[in-house]
């Protein structure tokens, strides 16, 4: 069965039995295969030299029974970011419909907002991530919070307040605080603008700033006198077109049509709870298997115990302490070491 997910989703499975961490469906193509139930082999596939007329078949596993979260990991196309009061929230609010919290103090966005801006029809969605000040991937303010946010978007407004002595001075700060969380952040496209054109003095930083972050593209605009946006969300839009193609072509280059397959990474760690004299044996794939075993037979019995024997949940259980005699249970069924 197949589930279309949007790009950037993440699955994560809480399964023993596929037992892997979080899986990064970020780039388009990616497939990702959950395990369903094997089994069903006859006793013909289980014959080997020494053995050539098995009596373990299979009946056939129970179907693998697993939660599976999937979380859209991406919450907008571009995040506003900048130390606080740069004009962050006037930014989003300028552009999109979106009524932010605007104040003259840190931090007086609590929450992420969401806006959605038009650019030559096509729109854009945007989010503004508050509070980032040196100390925020400790915690400290309330950046830390928002820092998390950033992953989850494609692109980056990087938004210096004009209206301060070195504009480019906060710029490597809030890099900095980026690196120091994750090394990955910096390394987002991103266009940089320098806000509060509109304050006498500030227009004249540009150049400045321009050599400082050695680039030409940096964008002088006011958020509060809505000037400079048109170009700044053209120029953003040119880069998220950037985004979708290089990713298209990864998407190309792993063969026409032929997607990008992750698969969970089988892990069978054995684990023996032992209460009283009643011994309970966790072990994925081993579990499975004994699921399929008749334990009216005994011969297809003495095989398992060789597979257990093979697999290490012998060993597990003796280390927790059983005996010959003693009772197990494994793959919902009880056993007995004879
Ligand atoms: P944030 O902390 O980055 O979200 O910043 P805000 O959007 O809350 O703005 C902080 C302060 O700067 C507020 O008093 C805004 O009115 C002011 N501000 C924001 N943009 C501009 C601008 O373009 N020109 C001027 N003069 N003030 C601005
Ligand atoms: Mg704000």
């Amino acid at each position: 069965m197949d589930i279309p997910v949007s790009e950037g989703t993440v699955v994560t499975m809480d399964s023993g039995d596929a037992g892997r961490g979080p899986v990064d469906m970020s780039r388009l193509g990616h497939v990702f295969v959950v395990p369903g139930g094997r089994g069903g082999r006859g006793n013909a596939r289980f014959a080997t030299p020494t053995n050539r007329f098995p009596l373990l078949a299979e009946q056939g596993e129970p179907g693998l029974s697993m939660e599976a979260r999937l979380e859209l990991k991406l919450i907008a196309d571009v995040g506003i970011i900048g130390r606080p009061n740069a004009g962050k929230s006037s930014l989003l609010a300028a552009l999109t419909a979106a009524r932010p919290r605007i104040a003259d103090y840190p931090f007086s966005t609590l929450e992420p907002a969401l806006g959605v801006a038009e650019s030559d029809g096509r729109e854009v969605v945007l989010v503004d991530i508050p509070g980032l000040i040196e100390g925020a991937h400790k915690g400290l303010g309330l950046g830390h919070e928002f820092l998390r946010h950033i992953e989850r978007t494609r692109a980056l407004i990087h938004v210096l307040d004009g209206d301060v002595d070195d504009p480019a001075a906060e710029y490597e700060e809030v890099r900095a605080e980026l690196t120091m969380y994750d090394e990955r952040l910096p390394k987002k496209p991103e266009v940089v603008v320098l806000n509060k054109a509109d304050i006498p003095g500030v227009s004249e930083k540009l150049s400045g700033i321009r050599r400082r972050l050695d680039s030409t593209t940096v964008h002088l605009i006011s958020a509060a006198a809505r000037t400079g946006l048109g170009q700044m969300l053209k120029d953003i839009q040119a880069t998220l077109d950037e985004i979708a193609d290089a990713l298209s072509h990864e998407v190309a280059d792993t063969g026409r049509g032929e997607p990008e397959v992750l698969s969970p990474r089988a892990v069978d760690s054995v684990k023996v709870d032992r209460t009283g004299r009643a011994y309970v044996v966790q072990a994925g794939r081993a579990g499975r298997v004994a699921a399929m075993v008749d334990p009216s037979n005994w011969e297809a019995k003495s095989q398992l115990y060789g597979y257990l024997e093979r697999v290490g949940v012998v060993d597990a259980l003796v280390k927790a302490g059983m005996g010959p005699g003693g009772r197990f249970t494994l793959g919902g069924k009880e056993w007995n070491w004879e």
